[in-house]
């Protein structure tokens, strides 16, 4: 990897991150000194979005992002799979470098995570980072139907098909993102303190640690499956239009003083806070969103009044949802003969048996609902709307 690689790799990897002259690089300071001029070689701020464009061009283009999520126009798209992952669980043995780039906090994914389904393409990771607001004002960079959470989590990925993020960055499709939002919830978030109780060894800009590996994983919502694409940029400068997003509609559920921790730790500078790091919603520009899963609006009738489940256990994929119909097999009346009175009777037992299966299957899902509330919520629930229209 030359220079320019690697210095893309700290520059742009995020969406967040170009930390463009890393003035005093912590560690190394590997790639700084011999950078090419040419866009994207600014600094620039959250204090001054409306000059983004002048040195960065792209920002100023047709299909930048974040986006606000419209639920009733995003259309349902049945080729989106389940996300999956693989390698996200790292051993404690691993090393990860956490660092303040003034921009936000960036914890460096090694090429080992992936993702494997649910994108045209294999993606690997390259670093995750956070969008937060203050203790007064939520921070995330998309919203849904106008609402801004409290935070966002972006884990950033890159196509493999490219050999280097350096490439991948500025190609259609060369960009890969999983966001998910952070709301605040009754409880300490364990996965998220793996991540969290190493910031106050990065309160002051350009300053990096080394944390042990844990499972990337958990930082994500349990629900891969249920997810809105769309194409769009870099939240940050140069706002590169090659990123293909995933906002996932469920929701991370982070204590009261988890979130405060997000808010108030992180500075750019000696004296000021790290606060507010979000872009506003972009318009769309004739883009259409797309949804992993069926809304209200559109959406093909839930036969048998079995809308799908609200909350499924990551491990419960999609299809799993279409339940038999119960009731719905009425058997016509058939001349009487022995074996047809057989027939009848397996018939009457299986019927019997499926609705019982049935019973179970939505009381374990209700049950799998209840016992991941605590650490994840929804945010868009298909099923409660449709009992309300009906
Ligand atoms: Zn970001």
């Amino acid at each position: 990897m030359g220079p320019r690689a690697l210095y893309t790799l700290l520059l742009l990897p995020c969406l967040l991150g170009p930390h463009v002259r890393s003035e005093e690089p912590p560690e190394g300071g590997e790639e700084h000194k011999d950078h090419p001029p040419g866009p994207g070689h600014h600094h620039w701020s959250y204090t001054d979005i409306a000059e983004w464009g002048t040195d960065f061009p792209d920002c100023g283009g047709m299909a930048q992002s974040p986006i606000n999520v419209d639920t009733k126009n995003t259309t349902f798209d049945p080729q989106l799979t389940p996300i999956q992952l693989s390698g996200y669980d790292l051993a404690a043995s691993e090393t990860l470098k956490l660092e303040n780039n003034k921009h936000t906090v960036v914890l460096k994914l090694p090429d080992s995570l992936k993702i494997v389904g649910g994108l045209p393409h294999i993606y690997q990771a390259a670093q995750l980072h956070f969008h937060w607001g203050s203790e007064s004002s939520p921070g995330s960079e998309h919203t849904v139907n106008g609402r801004r959470f409290p935070g966002e989590i972006h884990v950033v990925h890159y196509n493999t098909e490219y050999k280097s993020i350096d490439k991948a960055i500025k190609q259609p499709g060369g960009l890969a993102v999983l966001a998910a939002f952070i709301e605040e919830g009754p409880e300490d978030n364990p996965e998220y303190q793996h991540l969290l109780e190493h910031l106050e060894a990065v309160t002051d800009g350009g300053q990096s640690v080394e944390i042990p590996g844990f499972d990337i994983r958990g930082l994500l919502p349990q629900q891969l499956d249920r997810y809105f694409r769309y194409n769009g940029s870099l939240t940050t400068p140069p706002c590169f239009q090659t990123v293909n997003w995933t906002i996932f509609n469920q929701t991370i559920l982070l204590s009261a003083k988890q979130v405060a921790v997000l808010e108030d730790t992180i500075h750019f500078d000696h004296d000021h806070l790290l606060q507010m790091n979000f872009r506003d919603p972009q318009p769309l520009n004739g883009r259409r969103v797309f949804s992993s899963f069926r809304g209200p609006v559109g959406g093909r009738k839930a036969a048998g009044a079995a809308p799908h489940p609200t909350v499924s256990s990551p491990e419960s994929d999609v299809s799993s949802a279409h339940d038999p119909e119960p009731g719905g097999h009425s058997q016509e009346d058939p001349p009487l003969g022995t074996g047809d009175m057989l027939a009848i009777i397996f018939a009457i037992l299986f019927t019997f048996t499926a609705v019982s299966f049935y019973a179970y299957v939505r009381r374990t899902r209700k049950t799998n609902q209840r016992s991941s509330d605590s650490k994840s919520n929804v945010i868009y629930k298909a099923a409660t709307a449709e009992e309300n229209m009906a």
